[in-house]
């Protein structure tokens, strides 16, 4: 964990010290995007295929203090405490206003939110977040590889390394093992790296409407999404992905919660549980059956990309 430092000679030291690319937030506090920043990337029209992503869909609770916010196909979730809550993602900038507005519809206030976390640094996760940190006051908190990338308001490479977004300011820095504590609620980071180098998995426990414990697991994804395996997008992001199934599959839990709803099939899911299947979201096999896909997934494309390079 890196807090940003209070004292003057600490701020000193972090400058003298501190080179891009170090895994702290710069000494001095990225500033907040402006509102005619943020108006403007609000109301830029969505490409086709994005633009079906973020059609609105109605909020509701997944499991226990679990909340879906988010889009059609883009996740955001927000995990309610007694002591305020914490925020996932923040879809497209386009999608932020909707997901107050679900916050909203569901009871709760943005301005209540305390921590803002992100799957990865991918517009479609991380566009909306300024918005949202302006809205809530709240701190965000990012893995080392990608918080350059929130800051800068761009990613650095792969399909969408021309797209800009509204940066955000990050305020802590969260390493792999580490945990968000909030009004009894811990959500512990698991750095899944691939997709993008500091994807970035979140786990907790979670109570189900059968009284029984459960334990959610919010995939940042691995997909390749379009990105260059062979040559390397970045150096190890081979074996990154490869390391990621591995740690995955070991993984236990057994409600799976996903970037894009159509990974844990939302919709059927929903359907089910407006019919009355309270625990529709439980599901002890999801995660497996999802990681196996991915890596499946993920095995085919590098044998393609091997091929094209002979
Ligand atoms: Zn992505």
């Amino acid at each position: 964990m890196v807090l940003r430092s209070t004292s003057l000679a600490a701020l000193v030291l972090l400058a003298a010290c501190v080179a891009p690319g170090d895994d702290a937030p710069s000494a001095r506090p990225a500033p907040l995007a402006s509102e005619a920043v943020l108006a403007a990337a609000e109301q830029a029209p969505l490409q086709r295929g994005n633009l079906e992503w973020n059609r609105p869909f109605e909020p509701f609770t997944v499991i226990g203090n679990i909340h879906y916010v988010g889009m059609d196909g883009i996740g955001a979730y927000l995990i309610t405490t007694p002591d305020g809550h914490i925020l996932l993602d923040g879809g497209f900038a386009q999608s932020a206003p909707a997901i107050i507005a679900n916050i909203e519809r569901l009871g709760f206030d943005i301005a209540d939110v305390r921590y803002l976390l992100n799957s990865h640094a991918h517009h479609d996760h991380a566009a909306g977040l300024a918005r949202l940190q302006r809205a809530s006051g709240a701190q965000m908190i990012a893995s080392a590889p990608d918080w350059p990338a929130l800051e800068a308001g761009r990613f650095p490479f792969g399909p969408s390394e021309a797209v800009r977004f509204p940066p955000v300011r990050v305020d802590r820095v969260i390493a792999d093992g580490e945990t968000v504590a909030l009004g009894g609620v811990a959500l512990t980071a698991h750095i899944t790296p691939g997709h993008t180098p500091g994807c970035t998995s979140w786990s907790m426990d979670v109570a189900g409407a059968d009284g029984a414990r459960h334990r959610a697991f919010f995939h940042c994804s691995a997909t390749v999404a379009g990105q260059s395996l062979i040559p390397p997008a970045y150096p190890t992001i081979v074996a990154d992905f490869q390391s990621t199934f591995a740690r995955v599959r070991e993984i236990d839990a057994d409600v799976l919660l996903t970037n894009h709803p159509g990974f844990m099939d939302m919709h059927a899911r929903r359907a089910r549980q407006i019919a009355g299947d309270a625990d529709a979201f439980v599901d002890p096999e999801a995660l497996d059956a999802f990681n196996d896909r991915l890596e499946r997934a993920f095995h085919a494309e590098l044998a393609r990309q091997s091929a094209t390079q002979r």
